[in-house]
């Protein structure tokens, strides 16, 4: 990845003012970044940061499935998802595919604040980054 990520931004209904916070506290670091956002984050983010954010769809609505084929084409940096830990989503099986894409493809991945804080508080932001494929030549080559 280069200099400059591709950073994707995902926070559930009562995450979202955390993520608002926090995004408003990285304002300078995330201008020099392209950002990404599922519908409804990505409209609350943008009117709070005045800078353009592509919308995907909103989450239950198919947008983190795109957000998903995206890190599977290699196009996202960084994911940044504020999952709620104590309430049930109609689209949990979206949210696990997504989280399930992330590792597959050894993206960084917060699911917190102070995770997200670790990432843009480490060097590698700002720098290219080898990101390193696990080897799944084992499962593509696999006999059935
Ligand atoms: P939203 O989607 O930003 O459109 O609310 C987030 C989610 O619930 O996955």
């Amino acid at each position: 990845m280069k200099q400059q990520k591709r950073i994707a931004l995902v926070a559930h209904d009562n995450k979202k003012h955390e993520l608002i916070r926090w995004a408003v506290g990285n304002r300078e670091k995330l201008a020099q970044h392209i950002l990404s956002a599922t519908g409804t984050t990505g409209k609350m983010l943008e009117e709070e940061l005045k800078q353009p954010i592509h919308k995907y769809k909103s989450g239950p609505l198919g947008g983190d499935m795109q957000i998903g084929a995206d890190i599977a084409n290699g196009n996202i940096d960084i994911l940044i998802f504020f999952w709620d830990p104590m309430e049930a989503q109609a689209h949990d099986p979206d949210i696990k595919a997504l989280l399930r894409v992330a590792v597959t493809y050894n993206i960084p991945l917060a699911c917190d604040m102070a995770t997200a804080d670790f990432i843009f508080n480490s060097s590698l932001l700002s720098q290219d980054y080898e990101v390193q494929l696990p080897d799944y030549s084992f499962y593509v080559k696999r006999k059935i």
